[in-house]
């Protein structure tokens, strides 16, 4: 007999199972329509794979994993999918969730199976694979799916098969065990192989299941006589006291070792399943089939036939409860669940899922109208009784005061939710309500940091982004400047004997300047003559372009001359560009010029301000001088020119904008939203900016001319 330990505080409430013990396990004729939600686990919902219409086998997958901790859902019976919508689920919330709902055909027809006998032959991996596909989850109540449990990342010495069940009323476990413990037993043998066969694999029993325990022994001896099983199991039955069942104390009791706060068991060598769904790995390996039922205890003073039923997953509840002879009317409150741990169930048309192990329908007796709490008298009947050594008073205070930092620094996230501590409050106060809620608000908290985490990371890799673009164009820049400073200063020293050595150090405007007035003195005419003449250029080539478009215009489609006609009006065309561009570029020289000038005035006026209306007439001057350079200078601009000078202006802006927002965020302001927008839509149009440079496609005149004038050669 294995030794076996106690455990921190605990309580006896009346047990309650005997009503439902009286029959064996029941049948529950096929309902109508079976409701599956499309999250009956601890994770991701599962994704459909069906459409509303389609007809499907029993065993069928209806629903596919979604991710690693998430679980499949298959058809419980044949039929149609009827819809894929939000129902009512069994929720502590009582909210509607996303279900498949099939209307059943009444044929029961199953998918083909692929039964596993010889299951010692499968792979590690191949087993795994089959309780995943299997949509396995915990089926003890907490619904985690038990793929990822059988995967721990430590070596494993010891398997615990949970089958205390120790909350009162709830005998699901205990029918189970009493009718398929062979089943059971095979089903260890599968998770022990998965487990990498650990040294001791212990199953934990009340001692208040005596035909359960008998029923587990004499199963664990045949099968290791027959050499059905290779694990050596042991059976340790305890002394009854709730809540043995959690799984941190169900480990101490049968281990004595003590999983410290924030840990999992894996951490210590230990992984515990529940005896359910050790069945339920039974089924899905050696049987091939997938979890679609399971055993849930229909109890309590409003049903006539209590008992233990076989029911399909997404019965409704009212449908089980019918079978069960539940009269409404006596019902003082329906539990999914014990009436420990158990929430109120209000929609009769909520159906049961994986992890429903019971139906309490109480009367009046069993579930007396509740008087009002009264006011903590720190009596200390609550630490006294809490399993988990916390200090259940203190917990209620800061729940109270929502006060975090503090529920955590009293290991709220330790409580396992037993409800001791509320049974033995002689001020009636809910307290377990109030750790509910209070760890509800806390994983809304840290899923706001994780979201907000989040966004800051994509904002600070944007940035990132942004400044590595800012570097690579702000190189390229400076590499166009480079050239074009050399070649401004090649120019000048062409044509001034007088340039000093140290012209390349000169800005790049007074360079392209100097370089445009040295072409102008270079053909001897003055700059009025100059501009005259270049505006006489320009007319001619509108004129000469008019000519040429209007010859091709007359030329019929099929005249041999009207290909030379088009490489003509092409040419003329390039022409005319030439003498606009030079012209521009010869305004831009002559205003930068008097802008020189003008400023120069200016400056020697300012140092001697004799005439205040001369200096104030020049400064005018000097402003008009500058708007029209800027205009020139922008009109003289490439297409890509532009652009950059349009995404450098937008990345001021947004820079500007960023940092109105952080101010915003540190004032606390009320307009932050309306910031965050800005930002958003700033960003939005320099993304854009960024594109139509990346995309930017230079208009190629120049090998168009060779071409125009290579044909014209041939012609
Ligand atoms: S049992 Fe109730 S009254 Fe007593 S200390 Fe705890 S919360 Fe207060
Ligand atoms: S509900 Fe939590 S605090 Fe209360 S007894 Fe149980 S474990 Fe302790």
């Amino acid at each position: 007999m294995n030794k076996t330990w106690d455990i921190p505080g605990g309580i006896h409430p009346p047990e309650n199972k005997l009503q439902s013990l009286k029959q064996g396990i029941a049948e529950v004729p096929l309902p109508d329509i079976l409701i599956l939600p499309l999250n009956q686990h601890i994770g991701a919902p599962a994704m459909p794979v069906v459409k509303p219409g389609d007809t499907v086998l029993k065993g069928q997958l209806v629903a596919e994993p979604n991710g690693f901790v998430s679980a499949a859902v298959h058809a419980p019976s044949s039929g149609a999918i009827e819809a894929i919508e939000d129902r009512a689920i069994p929720h502590p919330s009582a909210m509607d969730a996303s279900c498949i709902v099939i209307r059943t055909d009444g044929e029961d027809r199953w998918v083909d199976l692929h039964p596993n006998r010889d299951y010692r032959a499968l792979t590690i991996r191949q087993l795994l694979n089959l309780v995943r596909d299997a949509g396995i989850t915990g089926m003890g109540g907490a619904g985690f799916p038990s793929a990822v449990k059988l995967q721990p990342r430590q070596s494993i010495g010891t398997l615990i098969i949970n089958a205390t069940e120790c909350e009162p009323y709830i005998t699901a476990d205990d029918g189970l065990i009493r009718e398929r413990a062979d089943e059971i037993v095979i089903g260890i043998d599968i998770l022990a192989q998965i487990l990498g066969n650990p040294q001791q694999i212990l199953i934990g029993i009340e001692n208040n299941k005596p035909e359960a325990y008998t029923a587990l022994v004499n199963a664990c001896e045949s099968a290791a006589k027959n050499g059905a099983i290779t694990s050596s199991i042991e059976v340790v039955s305890f002394a009854t006291k709730y809540p043995s069942g959690g799984e941190k104390q169900l480990i101490q009791i049968l281990t004595g070792q003590e999983v410290p706060s924030g840990k999992l068991p894996a951490e210590l060598g230990i992984v515990c399943h529940n005896i359910g769904t050790v069945y339920a790995v039974f089924r899905a390996v050696y049987l091939g089939e997938p979890l679609i039922s399971r055993i849930t205890t229909v109890t309590g003073n409003s049903c006539t036939k209590p008992g233990n039923y076989e029911v399909l997953l997404g019965t409704p509840t009212n449908h089980l409860l019918g079978t069960a002879g539940f009269d409404e009317v006596l019902c003082q409150r329906l539990i999914m669940g014990g009436p420990m741990m158990g929430y109120t169930l209000n929609d009769l048309n909520a159906p049961v899922i994986k992890s429903t192990n019971c139906l309490l329908a109480a009367d009046i007796v069993e579930s007396p109208a509740g008087n009002p709490a009264q006011a903590c008298i720190r009596c200390g009947h609550c630490s006294e009784v809490c399993p988990a050594s916390l200090l259940p008073q203190q917990l209620y205070w800061y729940a109270k005061a929502r006060d975090y930092d503090q529920l955590a620094n009293h290991h709220l996230a330790d409580c396992i939710e037993c409800g001791a501590c509320s049974y033995v409050c002689p001020s009636e106060i809910p307290l377990v309500q109030y750790y509910r809620a209070a760890k509800g608000e806390i994983r809304l908290i840290e899923q706001e940091v994780i979201v907000s985490d989040r966004a800051r990371q994509r904002f600070e890799y944007h940035q990132e982004r942004l400044t590595k673009a800012e570097q690579d164009r702000t190189a390229k820049r400076e590499a166009r400047r480079e050239e074009a400073r050399k070649k401004a200063a090649e120019l000048a020293k062409n044509n001034s004997e007088s340039s000093s050595a140290d012209e390349s150090d000169v800005n790049v405007d007074s360079e392209v300047i100097q370089a445009a007035l040295a072409r102008v003195s270079a053909t001897k005419n003055s700059p009025e003559q100059e501009l005259k003449r270049l505006e006489r250029a320009v007319t001619a080539a509108e004129n000469r372009l008019a000519k040429a478009e209007e010859k091709l215009r007359q030329c019929p489609d099929d005249d041999s001359r009207k290909k030379v006609l088009e490489a003509a009006v092409a040419q003329t065309r390039l022409r005319h560009d030439d003498a606009v561009n030079k012209l521009s570029r010869f305004k831009i020289a002559d205003i930068a010029s008097e802008q020189t000038q003008s400023a120069n005035a200016s400056a020697k006026l300012a140092d001697d301000p004799t005439d205040k209306d001369q200096l104030a007439s020049d400064r005018a001057s000097l402003a008009i001088k500058n708007a029209q350079l800027k205009a020139a200078r922008q009109a003289d601009m490439s297409e890509l020119e532009k652009l950059q000078n349009q995404h450098d202006s937008l990345q001021k802006r947004v820079e500007k904008a960023r940092n109105r927002l952080e101010q915003a965020i540190s004032d606390n302001d009320d307009n932050i939203d309306a910031y965050r927008v800005a930002v958003e839509k700033l960003d939005i149009k320099l993304n854009n900016s960024e594109t139509a440079i990346a995309n930017f496609v230079p208009d190629d005149r120049t090998s168009d001319t060779l071409h125009i004038e290579d044909s014209e050669q041939h012609n």
